[in-house]
């Protein structure tokens, strides 16, 4: 961003607080900027959450001089959010609905430490009616909305009719409250196909089904309503038109308790996965500041039709053959993505929503708000991304984050060591950058995503990196459909053999380069256990000698994310010289590779190949029998695996983990938890017949719903797992025997 455009930012943050007349401090003591205390003003705050969101709201309170209170699971007692708070208390077990979602255990929590206001975050009890009430009703202020427009807005169906009626344009559909079936058919007749079914009290894209035409309505639409009844506990159903090429546009909206609203322009969130979002990024690109204006005013009119105050998101989609907008929901809370807004209005929309609470009218009018550049924000995720995307749980072992600027944010709530556990949300970090346009940001996106370090558990980084480098991406050219459409350019797996053969060379270079480094570390580290030092995880057995010329062969397994694409050994030959340089050779006819290692700092090398000279990372830990080796170089990733024989405890940077030795020998057919999760249901009995592609069972992780179906037809054995249990990944959860 250039210079002028964040001199106007930080001009724009001083008109804002300067407004504020009542909440600015004459004095401000330690970096804060200390709230004047008066009989309204919240002193202490208790956090309804964890994570990234919880960390992220401790800070604007920290630096608004407001004493902070964390709650925890148990699985959270060593978590960042519960470091980052003044005082925390533990409210429970690590299921969420006995600690997080448990309302009696947040208030006592709130009255033990005195806590006056509650922030719920998002997700949870975010968008609880009842909890809001409940926190009012204890006296204690709940930073959102009224909970009469949660309500209002919790049900899709009501909330189309109260926007209807409001002018909020509505995709066509039918939203009444005759749930007969044939009355229903009938109305989607009216609609005309294709049609989308959706439950009226969803959320997390679950239950919703499109139909193609009027023979597939009675299953999808009994379908919907049986998952509706189980996951919402409502069996009500909404119909709408299915857009066939649709955006996904939404405007920040914020309104005070002096009856203003306004909105702070919109996001793009189109590129989703499991029709939850990936990238988003503000403004929208390619729009018009015509279709911009009207996307505002409508937003402001749905906020305003429900006595809307504090933050919220309208979100909208948008039809790109006819360029019409249409209301689909809206979040009655901070949404996860709100720092694309902040980055481009230069705005702490945590701060806005406390001062909101606590009365104050909101700090700008609609005609100060700025529009400063472009952001992005990239979610980094635990996930198996070739699995389609499944949840992953394990340990961190490497965590090196992007350093953060005024321009590049990274909201964390992890560090090195921690674990990601099947408990709670899956995401690690959000990447949030900005520029002076759309061309700056994205450059800085590609390259914070080619620096962001995380070993360990696999993610969703190098997928990022692919949908942020895509040529359609680059335009601006974004729709809901983005990965479908494109998945030959994204996913390089045995579908697409000219990038899998790409990916793989790009891999052997890599392999090479792991190999001098492996090689410049062990020297070390014979160097160190030779002067009486403990053996590190690099050791080879026998090691390498210094200052001789020696030789060994290296073998590493390519940990691609390519499924099914062949071999993916790499052996290398490794020569030492006596100069110093190793010689790299994969198999005897290749032509070998000079490489000269400088070792610089924890994890870091300097490397010389093919005239070449570029800074290296290198981490490695231990998991299930394996050493796992990470490689960043340039903005390429990639990861290794090599056989060991010997068990360890630790590792160069003293993270502590388990290593198992018994590597899954499971009898032929079995079939495995392809993530770790609870089981929700299990759908036939021991020695049933079932055919290939059936369902056996159903296994859920936060926000993930997965079947898992029978791999061919047979009968089942060795069915032990029941409803309601938590497996591991990768652990037996029945056989098939043909
Ligand atoms: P958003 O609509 O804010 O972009 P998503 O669509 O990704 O969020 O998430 C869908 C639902 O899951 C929302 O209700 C959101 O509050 C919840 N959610 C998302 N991330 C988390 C998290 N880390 N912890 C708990 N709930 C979450
Ligand atoms: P949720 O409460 O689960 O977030 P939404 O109604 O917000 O449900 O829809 C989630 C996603 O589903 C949207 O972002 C969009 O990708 C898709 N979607 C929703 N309605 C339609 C529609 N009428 N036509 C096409 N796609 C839709
Ligand atoms: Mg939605």
């Amino acid at each position: 961003m250039s210079m002028t455009v964040w001199a106007l930012r930080r001009n724009v943050r001083r008109k804002s607080y300067s407004m504020l007349v009542r909440f600015t401090s004459g004095s401000a003591s330690s970096g804060r900027d200390t709230i004047k205390p008066n009989e309204q003003c919240i002193e202490k705050v208790l956090v309804a959450n964890r994570g990234e969101i919880a960390c992220r709201i401790m800070r604007t309170a920290k630096r608004l001089g407001i004493q902070t209170v964390a709650v925890y699971s148990d699985a959270d007692r060593d978590s960042l959010h519960v470091k980052s708070a003044d005082e925390a208390v533990r409210i429970g077990p690590p299921p969420a609905r006995l600690s997080y979602l448990s309302g009696a255990a947040i208030m006592e929590a709130a009255a033990r430490t005195g806590a006056q206001a509650i922030h719920p975050g998002y997700g949870f009890s975010s968008e609880s009616s009842d909890f809001a009430q409940l926190c009012e009703d204890s006296g204690l202020t709940f930073i959102g909305p009224p909970a009469s427009a949660i309500r209002d807005m919790g049900d899709k169906s009501a909330s189309k009719r109260i926007m209807g009626a409001a002018g909020v344009p509505l995709v066509p559909g039918y939203h009444g409250h005759e749930q007969d079936i044939d009355h229903m058919k009938s109305e989607a007749g009216k609609i005309g196909y294709p049609i989308i079914i959706k439950p009226t009290h969803g959320g997390g894209g679950k239950g919703m089904r499109i139909v193609q035409s009027e023979k597939d309505f009675a299953d999808s639409f009994l379908g919907a309503q049986r998952e509706a009844a189980a996951s919402f506990g409502v069996n009500t159903i909404l119909l709408e038109k299915y857009i066939t090429r649709p955006r996904h546009i939404e405007v920040q909206v914020f309104g005070d308790k002096h009856g203003n609203v306004l909105h702070l322009y919109e996001r793009d969130c189109s590129v989703q996965r499991r029709h939850q979002k990936i990238i988003e990024e503000a403004p929208a690109p390619n729009i018009s500041e015509k279709f911009r204006a009207s996307l505002g005013q409508a937003a402001v009119s749905a906020a305003r039709a429900v006595g809307y105050y504090n933050a919220g998101t309208v979100e909208f989609i948008v039809d790109t053959e006819s360029d019409q907008f249409y209301f689909m929901e809206m979040n009655t809370r901070l949404q996860v993505e709100h720092p694309v807004t902040e980055m481009i209005v230069g705005q702490d929309l945590v701060e806005w929503q406390i001062r909101v609470a606590n009365g104050e009218p909101l700090p700008i009018s609609q005609a100060e708000v700025p529009l400063l550049g472009h952001a992005f924000e990239a979610r980094i995720y635990a996930e198996n991304v070739p699995k389609g995307f499944l949840p992953a749980t394990g340990v961190l072992n490497h965590y090196r984050p992007v350093a953060v600027s005024s321009s590049v944010r990274v909201e964390t709530g992890v560090e090195q060591g921690d674990t990601v556990s099947m408990h709670y949300d899956p995401m690690i970090a959000k990447l949030v950058v900005s520029g002076g346009n759309r061309g700056e940001a994205l450059v800085k996106l590609k390259d914070c995503l080619s620096n962001f370090q995380v070993a360990g558990v696999p993610t969703n980084i190098n997928f990022l990196q692919k949908l942020a480098s895509h040529k359609e991406f680059a335009v601006g050219n974004v729709e809901t459909h983005f990965i479908e459409h494109h998945k030959t350019d994204l996913f390089a797996d045995e579908s697409n053999p000219a990038a899998a053969d790409l990916a793989y060379k790009a891999a052997k270079h890599s392999a090479a380069l792991v190999a001098a480094c492996v090689s410049a570390i062990e020297h070390s580290a014979w160097n160190e256990s030779n002067h009486g030092k403990l053996p590190s995880i690099w050791h080879s057995h026998p090691p390498f000698r210094v200052h001789h010329e020696a030789k060994q062969t290296i073998e590493l397994e390519w940990d691609n994310e390519c499924e099914g694409t062949g071999s993916n050994l790499v052996s290398l030959g490794v020569v030492y010289q006596s100069d110093g340089s190793y010689l790299i050779q994969e198999g005897d006819d290749s032509p070998s590779l000079e490489v000269r290692v400088t070792r610089a700092g924890n994890c870091g090398f300097r490397v010389e190949a093919a005239g070449l000279s570029m800074n290296v990372t290198i981490a490695a830990y231990l998991k299930d029998g394996y050493k796992h080796i990470h490689i960043w170089h340039g903005s390429e990733h990639h990861q290794f695996k090599q056989k060991v024989g010997i068990e360890f405890s630790g590792d160069e940077e003293g993270v502590q983990h388990r290593t198992s030795s018994e590597t899954s020998s499971h009898p032929p057919g079995t079939v495995v938890a392809p993530m770790a999760g609870l089981v929700v249901k299990v759908l036939v009995e021991n020695e049933a017949k079932v055919d290939q592609g059936q369902p056996v069972l159903v296994m859920e992780a936060m926000k993930m719903e997965h079947v898992v179906k029978a791999p061919s037809s047979g009968s089942i054995h060795d069915l032990k797992v029941k409803a309601g249990q938590q497996v591991s990944d990768g652990s037996a959860l029945f056989r098939i025997q043909g």
